[in-house]
């Protein structure tokens, strides 16, 4: 799917709604504040979207996190960094990511997750199913399994942005269906605000399988942002314990540096 055809194209019954809307309540990209026309979408223009950096080859093929590009080489092969040599996570087979955690992308998750901007999910989950066409053809997965948020989160947030971006990602993986039986069984502190060690001990035994659907099946993990990877990791852990065969990782985007390019 083209990107700008889920942010730029509203449906044609919404058209004349737009158009009026735009009319009497101007809009402006959100990322660099041009003024937008009534074909794009309310948020972002089309310029600040697609210039916003996807994660290209080559990158590790178990964290996801690029690696240095040579110019002139073209597309490579993927391979694992040294930290991933070093000290491979025993959870989680790999980790995809599809864009890095700037730009309009991460100006997308941010209002997506925390200003209620419901419609931004087609576009991200667009910005996963691109990459998934590119780079996950091979990959056969019989669940998607959203990171669940714990019930008073929820109830606060009316929504689980990982839930959405996984019932969008049904198309892109006709194999699998989501489901919901990880929970978050307590509450945790937003991951953003702690230290690397912190996060690890925020999260540890916060999450629990529920039945036994899990059960041999090969699960990808659907989360929004990918830092440290410690929640991920918590999750796979119990995804794991309810005897998944095997746990992938895969979020709209992976918050690590943008490595340079070398000539
Ligand atoms: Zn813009
Ligand atoms: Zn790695």
């Amino acid at each position: 799917m083209n990107v700008l055809s889920a942010i730029a194209r509203p449906r044609l019954s919404e058209d004349w709604h737009l158009a009026l809307k735009n009319l009497l309540l101007p809009m402006y990209c959100r990322a660099c504040g041009a003024r937008l026309l009534t074909e794009e979408n309310c948020v972002f223009c089309p310029d600040c979207w697609e210039s916003s950096p996807r994660i290209e080859r080559p990158f590790c093929d178990r964290c996801g996190k690029p690696h240095v590009r040579i110019v002139g080489l073209g597309a490579l092969s993927n391979y694992p960094c040294a930290d991933c040599r070093d000290k491979p996570n025993r959870h989680i087979r790999r980790v995809w990511g599809a864009a890095y955690y700037d730009g309009a992308v991460s100006a997308a998750i941010r209002l997506f997750k925390f200003q209620n901007k419901r419609l931004l999910a087609e576009p991200l989950a667009a910005v996963m199913e691109e990459f998934a066409c590119r780079e996950m053809a091979d990959e056969t997965y019989e669940l998607l399994v959203p990171v669940p948020l714990y019930h008073t989160r929820l109830r606060e947030r009316g929504f689980n942005q990982s839930l959405q971006l996984a019932c969008l990602l049904r198309e892109a993986f006709p194999s699998a269906e989501v489901d919901q039986s990880l929970q978050r069984i307590r509450p945790t502190c937003a991951q953003s605000t702690l230290t690397s060690e912190q996060r690890a001990r925020n999260v540890r035994g916060a999450f629990a399988v529920q039945g036994d659907a899990i059960k041999d099946k090969r699960v990808l993990l659907i989360d929004d942002v990918i830092t440290t990877g410690e929640t991920a990791t918590e999750c796979a852990r119990a995804l794991k314990r309810a005897g998944a065969a095997a746990v992938d990782a895969f979020a709209v985007a992976l918050a690590c540096p943008m490595p340079n390019f070398e000539l």
